[in-house]
């Protein structure tokens, strides 16, 4: 078994940037990492995790903005984790719109077996970073541990949570990372 099977599954808005929350990011400018993102991203790293960004982003099909604009904002969100050495390994999108019957929006799971088709995924050894409840949901369906941030939509949403549970409730990224790093990082 490869080393980086162990992997780190991250949402994106809430989690690495900010989420204007009840809008969608649509341009670079609009883009704003949250604290402690690159530290944490670059020790996970580091730790030898295999890093894979999930995200819905129904604006695209809802019609909303357009695929190219997501595309730059990709771009400009890789390069600034490539600035400081990191790269994603995998970056699956849902772009189905918030009505259609898609098997890939989370909180289902279609996204997470994608990448588990083009990687080989130890679950029991991974995490999913999410702020919201169908975060937790789609993360303990596949069978990795979760994470709930207090950043994005998660202050609110953890009022919410009811039988689908996180493994941690965190207030910040980098605290997220300490959970997985057992406390190892200073
Ligand atoms: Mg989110
Ligand atoms: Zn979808």
């Amino acid at each position: 078994m490869q080393r980086n099977n162990k992997t780190i599954f991250l949402d994106r808005d809430g989690v690495l940037i900010a989420d204007p929350i009840g809008n969608y990011i649509m341009s670079p400018a609009d883009l704003k990492l949250l604290p402690g993102v690159i530290e944490g991203v670059r020790l996970l790293h580091w730790a030898g995790f295999r890093l894979i960004m999930i995200s819905n982003q129904a604006g695209i099909g809802d019609g909303v903005y357009k695929f190219e604009a997501l595309e730059k904002v990709t771009g400009k969100l890789c390069n600034i984790f490539s600035e400081h050495g990191v790269r994603f390994d995998g970056i699956y999108y849902c772009l189905h719109g918030k009505l259609e019957a898609c098997g890939c929006r989370k909180p289902r799971t279609g996204l997470f077996w994608k990448a588990a088709g083009d990687f080989a995924i130890d679950r029991r050894n991974s995490y999913f970073i999410g702020d919201k409840i169908s975060d937790v949901e789609a993360g303990k369906e596949f069978g990795v541990r979760v994470i709930m941030l207090r950043t994005g939509h998660g202050r609110l949403e953890e009022k919410l949570i009811t039988t689908m549970r996180p493994d941690h409730l965190a207030d910040t990224f980098m605290e997220a990372v300490q959970v997985i790093l057992g406390g190892r990082v200073s």
